[in-house]
């Protein structure tokens, strides 16, 4: 999922593959995007397969029938020994259970899905319906964790923010991250409490900013090519937005409605409401240092001002 409007950052929104027709991306990987276009999800869900004879699956993707069919007839002949997934989101992990009980391969993920912080109240939990609550992994895997097969290996990245449990592959002989929907060449992600933390997020991009792997293969859309730059761009996007955030209030927003409005110009309408939460992650971190004051907790329909004015005036 994934979702914001901006200029700033150089998006790539090319895109060749068609719908459950594997090709290969990069050596030694092949990919298969689900049908399951979107403005969330761009042309659908990235599926890698990993190696040759004995293969990996990074993301078995959504559960549809064409896609598990395809999958399992991109592998025929070859044996699936390790799927990893980057993150429970309904279009990422539902396909788990068919592909594992078809391959007997093991599943290797940081954990089930939770929540980045506890519901407040006034909490809307609107993208309740995105989240797969049934995964379990075989194996939980912590940052730093490497898992080896038939010719390669895995390093697990942990990358909190678009989900708590988001974590990342570095493929070491390919030079590669599978990046899930943390970082994506199409669009900026969707942070969007409590299921996911802006705090978490930006941690989770200045830890990538600190890895060399050129190449990124994301849960939607073409490779991110130099990839330590474009992490850096993403960054200054965020720091950007908070900025944005800051003035508005400092003009006299109070809410996230008014700021959304006055921050995310020419917006898709089917994005506003992911546009609020986004908004409210900010708001959230911004309070969490002190910055922005609000009324109990943090909520999209709260009330926010700064905790002092700018020097300037706003
Ligand atoms: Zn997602």
């Amino acid at each position: 999922m994934a979702a914001a409007v901006s200029d700033d950052i150089p998006f790539d929104k090319s895109f060749d593959l068609m719908p459950d027709i594997p090709k290969e991306v990069a050596p030694n990987v092949r990919a298969i995007v689900a049908n399951n276009p979107g403005p969330f999800t761009f042309k659908g869900t990235m599926t890698y397969i990993l190696g040759r004879g004995k293969v990996a699956i990074v993301d078995p993707g959504p559960d549809d029938d064409a896609h598990v069919t395809a999958l399992l007839d991109a592998v025929r002949g070859e044996t699936v020994t390790h799927i990893f997934v980057t993150h429970t989101h309904r279009d990422h992990s539902p396909a788990v259970p068919k592909i594992k009980a078809a391959t007997g391969a093991t599943v290797f993920a940081e954990g089930p899905h939770r929540l980045s912080r506890p519901l407040h109240i006034g909490d809307t939990r609107r993208l309740d319906a995105s989240a797969d609550m049934d995964f379990r992994p075989d194996t939980a895997l912590k940052d730093g964790d490497t898992v080896s097969g038939d010719g390669w290996t895995m390093e697990a990245v942990t990358t909190p923010g678009h989900t708590a449990n988001h974590m990342a592959f570095a493929y070491k002989e390919g030079d590669i991250l599978f990046a899930g929907d943390h970082v994506m060449a199409w669009s900026t992600t969707i942070v969007a409490p409590p299921d996911g933390a802006m705090s978490d997020y930006m941690a989770s991009l200045q830890k990538l900013a600190r890895r060399r792997e050129p190449t990124y293969l994301s849960g939607h859309g073409a490779p991110v090519r130099d990839a330590t730059r474009y992490v850096e761009f993403l960054i200054r996007h965020r720091q950007g937005r908070e900025a944005s955030i800051l003035h508005r209030l400092g003009k006299g927003a109070a809410d996230v409605p008014t700021i959304v409005k006055a921050v995310y110009i020419g917006l898709d309408p089917r994005l506003v409401g992911a546009a609020g939460l986004s908004t409210l992650a900010h708001l959230e971190d911004l309070g969490a240092r002190g910055i922005v004051a609000t009324d109990g907790p943090p909520s999209i329909n709260g009330t926010y001002r700064l905790t002092e004015r700018p020097p300037c005036g706003g």
